[in-house]
């Protein structure tokens, strides 16, 4: 034989494997699919042909007749959970966990789905009981991290802190930043409480989390005002400037506030300038035309107004400036009229660009929040109102 004669034989030596190999998957696809019940072909029709509903009928009709299909069962669950039909999905879930011969993996993957059942009905404390039977599991993780998310929509800061340091014990990435705002969480029921003590502690627990964290200075000022240290609040504010400077046109109202009690105003408003100056601002434009107005009259406070204008040019200022300059005498009746329709023009377009905006889900709001109330992430809305961010792009 020689070496072709050879290579013909390895061929059909090959060729004939394949065409085995070939029958026997066929013969046992046909013995399974004679196994399966009708009904799950229906179902199978029936999302083929874009009829969700009839299909889940039939696949519900698959799951009784043969409570084998475990993996059916799951597919069935989610969708139900996904569509919002919560109950049935717990239905399912709880079949699955009430069979005896459960191989111990699926019973923790059945239990981690009742979890995201509960979560998504809103029945937090049996959420918050199934995912803790999963600690230390092949779950435990993902059930540490929607713990995490329960125990910040029932405000359970103490409980929120323990996981998040137990996630990043974990390997899962920092949770410094969203740590430090739980302190600050428990430091704003506390001065909301006026127990101040207990605020005090739970700043410096805030700072010592994050050193970068605005809020607990901002609040540090707050807890100094309550207790008339004026002079105290506004070093603490200082200290924003140099960690974060954007932020400082959330305490510019305050800071003016404390410097007037000290009878400082003149103080006040240099500082605030100043940081206008390096940080222009509506928020800060605002602060300081309401304290210029106080101090030197309008007239000045239209001087400053307008100097802004011209630096960085808005609606948002233009409004501001329209404001003071209403306030100023006009030559003749129909001038100042003309103002008004203008004036009331310019509101009415400025009030939806001076939210503030997440950046994380775009959820807009005209107040400023450390957690987004669409998203839930936290950090996520910069101290800038909509119109002052699209100029910036
Ligand atoms: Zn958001």
């Amino acid at each position: 034989m020689d070496f072709q004669q050879w290579w013909l034989l390895v061929f059909a030596g090959v060729f004939a494997l394949g065409w085995i190999t070939a029958r026997v998957d066929l013969r046992a696809l046909l013995s399974e699919s004679r196994t399966l019940p009708r009904s799950y072909f229906e179902g199978l029709n029936f999302l083929l042909s874009e009829q969700p509903d009839r299909a889940i009928d039939a696949f519900i009709e698959v799951v009784k007749l043969d409570p084998e299909t475990i993996e059916l069962h799951f597919a069935l669950g989610s969708l139900f959970r996904r569509r919002g039909e919560t109950e049935r999905a717990i239905r399912m879930h709880q079949n699955l966990l009430n069979r005896p011969d459960l191989p111990e993996d699926q019973r923790l993957h059945a239990l981690f789905e009742l979890g995201l059942d509960y979560l998504k009905a809103g029945l937090l404390d049996r959420a918050e009981e199934t995912f803790r039977q999963l600690q230390g599991s092949l779950y435990g993780i993902d059930a540490q991290r929607h713990l995490l998310e329960i125990f910040e929509i029932e405000k359970e800061w103490r409980q929120a802190i323990e996981i998040a340091t137990a996630l990043q014990q974990a390997g899962t990435g920092s949770n410094q930043a969203r740590i430090a705002q739980f302190h600050c969480e428990i430091a704003q029921t506390a001065i909301n409480e006026s127990r101040l003590d207990d605020a005090k502690r739970a700043l410096t627990d805030a700072l010592a989390a994050n050193r970068q964290n605005v809020r607990a200075l901002l609040q540090q000022g707050d807890i100094a005002v309550q207790e008339h240290r004026d002079d105290d609040a506004i070093v603490s504010w200082k200290r924003i400037e140099q960690q974060n400077a954007p932020y400082v046109s959330l305490v510019g109202d305050r800071l003016m506030d404390a410097f007037s009690r000290l009878g400082r105003g003149d103080e006040g408003l240099k500082l605030l300038r100043s940081w206008l100056d390096a940080n222009p601002s509506i928020d800060l434009l605002e602060t300081v035309v309401r304290a210029m107005t106080a101090a030197h009259g309008v007239e000045a406070a239209n001087d400053v107004a307008r100097q802004e204008l011209h630096r960085s040019p808005s609606l948002l200022a233009l409004a501001q400036y329209l404001d003071t300059r209403g306030q100023l005498a006009l030559p003749t009746q129909e001038d100042r009229g003309d103002l008004d329709v203008v004036r009331n023009l310019l509101h009415h377009h400025t009030r939806r660009l001076g939210r503030y905006v997440c950046t994380q889900c775009g959820f807009k709001a005209r107040q400023f929040y450390w957690q987004c109330p669409g998203c839930s992430h936290w950090e996520t809305y910069p101290p800038r109102r909509t119109e002052e961010l699209e100029a910036q792009k």
